[in-house]
This record gives C-alpha cells, sequence and structure tokens, in this order.
C-alpha cells in the first residue's frame, strides 16, 4: 500500500504516519526528517536545504524530489510506504505521479488532515518549546502555515480529481484519529484486494527516473 499525507505543520501527520507505518508494516519516509538530517549531517544538500527551513520556506523541488525518490527505492519493501510532508507543491506531486504511474505502483490513497488554525497555533507552539526546533518560532510558524496555504493545499484539488482523497478530522484524542486512520486504509486494502486491483510493489534497484 501507497499513502501520502498532505496538512499543514502541526495537523499530527508525523505521530499518525509512526503508527499506520507500524500497523501496516509500511516505511515511513518524512521529508523532514530526510532534510533534517542531511543539514545535521552538513552535506551538500544539507547545507542548501538550510536556509530555507530555517526560515519556514519549502526547499526548492529539485532538492527534494531528489532526495525522496532516493529514499522511496532504498526503502522498497514488500508492504509499500507511507510519503509524510511530501508531496508539497504541484511539481512535486506530478513529479510523483509520473514515477509512480510509470513503474505501475501509483498511490493508494492521500489523506488530507483537515484542522483549525486556533488550533494549530497551540500546538505548534507547545511543540517549539517541547523540541526547541529552530524552524519552529511563533514567526516562521505563522509563515509555515501560509506556505502551506499558498503552496500545498491546492493539492487536496489535485488528489480529489484522481479520486484517492480521503478527508481525516484531525482533532480529538490521538488514539481516536489513529483509529479511523486505520479504519479507512482495512476498508481500501480489503477492497482492493477483492477487486484483485492489488499492484505489484515496487521492485526498482536505482534512483534513476
Ligand atoms: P516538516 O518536518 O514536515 O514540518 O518539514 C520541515 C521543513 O522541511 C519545512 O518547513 C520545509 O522547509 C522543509 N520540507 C519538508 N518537506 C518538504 C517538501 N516536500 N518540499 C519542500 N520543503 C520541504
Amino acid at each position: 500500500m501507497r499513502v501520502l499525507l498532505i496538512g499543514p505543520p502541526g495537523a499530527g501527520k508525523g505521530t499518525q504516519a509512526a503508527r499506520i507505518a507500524a500497523h501496516f508494516d509500511l516505511a515511513r519516509i518524512a521529508t523532514g526528517d530526510l532534510l533534517r538530517e542531511e543539514i545535521t549531517a552538513d552535506t551538500q544538500l544539507g547545507r542548501a536545504a538550510k536556509a530555507y527551513v530555517d526560515r519556514g520556506d519549502l526547499v526548492p523541488d529539485d532538492l527534494v524530489i531528489t532526495i525522496t525518490k532516493a529514499r522511496v527505492v532504498k526503502a522498497n519493501t514488500k508492504g509499500g510506504y507511507i510519503l509524510d510532508g511530501y508531496p508539497r507543491t504541484l511539481a512535486q506531486a506530478k513529479a510523483a505521479h509520473r514515477w509512480a504511474t510509470a513503474r505501475g505502483v501509483p498511490f493508494d490513497l492521500a489523506l488530507w488532515f483537515e484542522i483549525g488554525t486556533e488550533e494549530l497555533l497551540a500546538r505548534l507552539v507547545g511543540r517549539a518549546r517541547q523540541e526547541g526546533r529552530s524552524d519552529d518560532t511563533e514567526e516562521t510558524i505563522r509563515h509555515r502555515l501560509q506556505v502551506f496555504q499558498a503552496q500545498t493545499s491546492p493539492l487536496v484539488d489535485y488528489y480529489r480529481q484522481r479520486g484517492i482523497l480521503v478527508r481525516i478530522q484531525a482533532v480529538g484524542p490521538v488514539d481516536a484519529i489513529a483509529e479511523r486512520i486505520c479504519g479507512v486504509l482495512h476498508w481500501h486494502r480489503a477492497n482492493a484486494l477483492a477487486a484483485g486491483a492489488d499492484r505489484p510493489e515496487w521492485t526498482l534497484g536505482s534512483a534513476d527516473g
């Protein structure tokens, strides 16, 4: 199964992605984590990405597409994968669509985490205190929410038009949200299998294309 998560920062994507990945034995690929790893390791890519991440801006598409593609190929497990925080622009969505369909492994579902701005701000400010993330000052938090609205929210329509969008109410206890999501994924998997629509998983050995 191949699933992607769309939602503003603070919507709980990371928490839920970890749970879904464990429950369905999927690889979790979180582009924010990948970028932070590159930054900490002070690689060329990390140095190129750092200023964008610190400002709360999106890292240029070509860098993110490169890093994600490499990880998707590497994370080629039997069960599939969950993308947390990718795609975040239409260009990334189109690139992902191209390489997935070319290999007969399109996304099964896009989960859209819906949540109000006030709730988000409260969560993000709390997280900033706990984790000390350099991109979680109040100013950058507000900026990241604007970036989501401007650049990522159009993906909701993109995946709705493709018929794979599932709206998740991302408020309430973490366990209740996880149950809702797992229910949807179980349902999808059962129906896909019943319809004989299960497709072979990614079997590439290189990061080309
Ligand atoms: P996150 O941990 O998902 O909130 O991501 C932290 C930061 O990493 C974002 O604010 C962006 O600067 C960068 N980032 C993560 N994923 C992407 C993406 N798909 N495209 C561009 N930038 C990204």
